[in-house]
């Protein structure tokens, strides 16, 4: 996108610079809360608890949070579409009546007009302004060459790829001349090249002389990278219901390095905060904190970038799982066993025929079960490593079990089931939980291996019909309640 100033012609502001008017926020959600009735008919459901939360003139503002934590009602409420249960939603200090004619926003779905033309779907957005039909073209004409549409312009959204359809999005949003630009997760649908790109022409929009005409952007996301890529206030908020649970300010300068130490390190401490959040109470267990300080583990934290180098302050620690099916853990084994006990780490590549990347991941799978120790450059079994590959298959998949749920992601993974429904939980929301857990990871192969290794261990299991992950002993216990019938 290119960053001349779109929106010149904007109205200056009504308000004086020092009347309150000016000085409040651009909008404020003052102690919301927001229910709604159960599906049936029954008690209402608390979905935000007393948010308290402004978007300031001046801020690219990230809000932070789960899939289901209530984002997308936050935006709706800043934006006039529904109304709190309690509390006030204010506009320039004053209680907002009916639609929030200062914002617009991008949504994920890009949710275009199919039967429109990429031109007739940004018109849409000059709905509210009244302008005559050639003033209309040039607004239209600017918004699309700003945001690199130029040539789209008769194109219906069907022929466009994914990016382009959401720059459509933009396109229309823009021309609306909203204070506010706000986005409803505008990457989440997009292939990780285009929404990296996107991402950066956001900013660039945003960096550009004027703002584009916005003053402030708000973002709802539930990635931390993206969030901290953007914006320089950082909200976050908890789930059941939706509280805020930190405001994090971000003042790495622009334009941000994803690569950089500084970045790193802000996306650990928003982090950390997610984590503690999320997790149990209970103490980091040692076997997956105590990965990394070796040889081996040093290794594939280089191999493999930022991975697993996530700590809370506490040393609570959630380390992703490689992609290792269960029984190339169990022929690891058999090798070191042949080996006599030991053998180096590039021998075993060899030896294995496999890269040296691969290696690592099936090395540091054994080791994160404590069924290996990796000294230097050293692979060697250790008595649990013994006992396991001498056991007969029950006992195998107890301590698979036992070693399994030492690591964090088992631990909430079995939690979060414990606590839901039937002790199910659509598979969506966890891949969406893994993504903000580790966002260096891709979720569905994480998902892949915790379902791979959580059936092994008899554990946890997927239910491919209904799309939903289920804890293997509510399944079973389930199914032994409704023999009566
Ligand atoms: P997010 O955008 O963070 O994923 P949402 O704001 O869409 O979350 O939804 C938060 C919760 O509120 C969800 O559990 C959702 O099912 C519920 N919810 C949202 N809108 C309605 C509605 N109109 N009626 C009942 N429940 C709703
Ligand atoms: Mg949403």
């Amino acid at each position: 996108m290119a960053t001349d100033t779109l929106l010149a012609e904007r109205p200056q502001s009504q308000t004086a610079p020092d009347s309150p008017a000016a000085l409040a926020p651009l909008i404020e959600l003052r102690h919301v809360s927001k229910s709604y009735v159960g599906a049936d008919g029954g008690s209402p459901v608390t979905i935000l608890d007393d948010i308290s939360l402004e978007i300031r003139e001046g801020e690219m503002l990230a809000l932070l949070g789960q899939s289901g934590s209530g984002k997308s009602t936050i935006l709706r409420l800043m934006a006039g579409l529904t109304e709190p249960t309690q509390g006030a939603v204010l506009s320039h200090g004053a209680p907002l009546a009916g639609v929030n004619r200062g914002l617009a926003i991008v949504f994920q779905s890009f949710a275009l007009y199919p039967w429109l033309t990429v031109q007739e779907n940004v018109q849409v957005g000059l709905l509210q302004r009244r302008l005559d039909a050639r003033q209309e073209q040039e607004e239209i004409h600017r918004a699309l060459e700003l945001i690199g549409l130029s040539g789209y312009e008769n194109a219906y959204p069907k022929q466009l790829s994914g990016g382009m359809r959401q720059r459509v999005g933009f396109a229309r949003a823009l021309v609306a001349q909203p204070e506010v630009l706000c986005m409803d997760e505008p990457f989440s649908a997009l292939d990780v090249l285009t929404a990296e790109s996107l991402r950066a022409e956001v900013v660039e929009l945003w960096r550009g002389s004027g703002h584009a005409g916005l003053k402030s952007i708000f973002l709802v996301t539930h990635n931390i990278v993206e969030a901290v890529f953007i914006a320089t206030r950082i909200v976050i908020i908890s789930s059941h219901p939706g509280r805020i649970r930190n405001v994090i300010p971000n003042p790495l300068p622009y334009p941000r390095d994803i690569n950089s130490k500084p970045f790193a390190a802000m996306v650990d401490q928003v982090h950390a905060a997610i984590t503690a959040l999320v997790l149990p109470d209970e103490p980091a267990e040692q076997p997956v904190a105590r990965v990394t300080g070796t040889g081996v583990g040093r290794t594939t934290e280089t191999a493999e970038g930022m991975r697993g180098r996530v700590a809370t302050p506490t040393g609570t620690r959630v380390e992703s799982i490689p992609n290792v099916p269960v029984e190339t853990i169990v022929g690891l084994l058999e090798i070191i066993e042949d080996a006599q006990e030991t053998i180096n780490v590039y021998d075993l590549s060899t030896r294995i025929a496999k890269e040296f990347g691969e290696t690592i991941a099936i090395v540091k799978a054994a080791e994160m079960l404590d069924l290996i120790d990796t000294p230097k450059d050293d692979v060697l079994m250790t008595q649990a490593g013994w006992y396991f590959l001498a056991a007969p298959a029950p006992a195998r998949k107890t301590f698979f079990r036992q070693a399994i749920m030492k690591l964090r992601l088992f631990q909430m993974l079995a939690a979060r089931l414990a606590e839901a429904p039937e002790g199910r939980i659509n598979a969506d929301s966890v891949l969406d939980e893994l993504g903000t857990l580790l966002p260096y990871d891709q979720p569905a192969k994480l998902l892949e291996t915790l379902i791979a290794w959580g059936r092994y261990a008899e554990l946890i299991d997927f239910d491919q019909n209904a799309n939903s992950v289920y804890l293997h002993e509510a399944s079973e216990s389930e199914d032994e309640d409704e023999d009566p019938e």
